[in-house]
């Protein structure tokens, strides 16, 4: 068996993986938040949520963001901070801007209702082919497969594809397997099924073969080789970054803080003053370097401490610098503000941050001359 696109598929054995798939189903899905209703919008926030993010995660961020925007028509009326803010703390904030902007295309085009339509709702920004065939098929019961990385997981072992999976021609290959495998009547919850086996049982390392319920039509499994599936090419690690971020305070307890640029990593958050620095660049010159080509002097003051975040192609490595600000009167450049401890709390800051403002011991008590 090769190409996903030769297996053949007789009728009986497509009878079996779905009723023996869907029966399991019944009896093993969890009892998750967006499972309770199939209302298109909720059903859209959780899968976009769920990218790259652990269920057991994702489940008080969308109990939360949906309290505060129950409908299409409250997000797309929010700004952009009160979404970011909202979505604090589950990264990839670009799937909340993407989120955003496409709500507020559904409210503006299509009177609010998710289009029920597979090429209006892939036209709409962030929209993947999984995302679209997960919303069409769970909340409009229509016949669009949802390809994830636990999907192609369980066909790669079912039916021992050799190719590595991630190949946009191997993924159409599995859409179009997937797509003949879904049973008319029942689109969503075959979708479902297919992801919570490869989430439950079909696991990357250590697949639990002896409770799958498709283990006799598994290839693989047959073969002893659950294992060896799937191919993948390696994804590159991610590239280490040396950075300083600056604590620098005014003469109130006020910190300083950057929005970084519009295009690029945390692209338009709020952060502490960030400089990258070449390997050998001494943290406290190049804060100071920093701060002054921004037009805005100050004296850098001692290390605070470490940080370490992995982000998918970069691995910030942060040293914290205190700082003082030399005039407090001084204008601030262009996207940079002082914030107290109150207005800090109201600031939507990436979790690289969090992580710097934690590992600074008491710092609202940092005063001048502490630094
Ligand atoms: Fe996966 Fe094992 Fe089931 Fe095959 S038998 S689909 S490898 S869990």
């Amino acid at each position: 068996m090769g190409k996903p696109g030769e297996i053949l598929l007789d009728p009986e054995r497509v009878r079996r993986i779905r009723s023996k798939l869907l029966c399991w189903y019944e009896k093993n899905k969890r009892d998750l938040p967006w499972r309770r209703d199939r209302d298109p919008y909720k059903i859209w926030v959780s899968e976009v949520m769920l990218q790259q993010t652990r269920v057991d995660t994702v489940i008080p961020y969308y109990e939360r963001f949906l309290k505060r925007f129950p409908t299409p028509g409250d997000l797309a009326s929010a700004s952009e901070e009160e979404v970011i803010k909202a979505w604090e703390g589950l990264g990839y904030y670009s799937r909340a801007r993407n989120l955003h902007a496409a709500v507020r295309e559904v409210v503006s085009s299509y009177g609010g209702k998710v289009p029920e339509d597979r090429e209006a709702m892939s036209r709409l920004k962030g929209v993947g082919p999984y995302t679209a065939g997960a919303v069409l098929s769970i909340a409009y019961n229509r016949r669009v497969p949802a390809v994830d990385g636990n999907v192609m997981r369980v066909f790669s072992r079912l039916f021992t594809i050799e190719e590595d999976i991630t190949r946009t021609a191997v993924r159409r290959r599995m859409e179009a397997l997937a797509t003949e495998l879904i049973p008319e009547d029942r689109p969503g919850d075959f979708n479902q099924a297919l992801m919570e086996l490869g989430a439950l049982v079909c696991v990357p390392s250590s697949p639990s073969c002896d409770r799958c319920p498709l283990v006799r039509e598994c290839q693989a499994h047959e073969q002893g080789r659950a294992k060896d599936f799937p191919v993948k090419r390696k994804g590159k690690a991610p590239v280490p970054v040396c950075v300083v971020f600056g604590w620098i305070v005014d003469d109130e307890g006020r910190v300083l803080f950057e929005r970084r640029p519009k295009k690029g990593l945390l692209a338009g958050l709020w952060g502490l003053p960030t400089a990258e620095m070449e390997r050998d660049d001494p943290p406290r010159e190049k804060l100071k370097r920093y701060c002054a080509e921004k037009g805005f002097p100050i004296e850098p003051g001692s290390v605070l401490g470490h940080v370490e975040h992995v982000f998918s192609h970069r691995r910030w490595q942060a040293v914290v610098v205190g700082g003082r600000a030399l005039a407090t009167d001084q204008p601030l450049p262009t996207g940079w503000r002082w914030a107290g401890e109150e207005e800090r709390r109201s600031l939507a800051l990436p979790k690289v941050y969090e992580k710097a403002l934690s590992v600074i011991e008491f710092p609202l008590q940092l005063t001048m001359c502490d630094l």
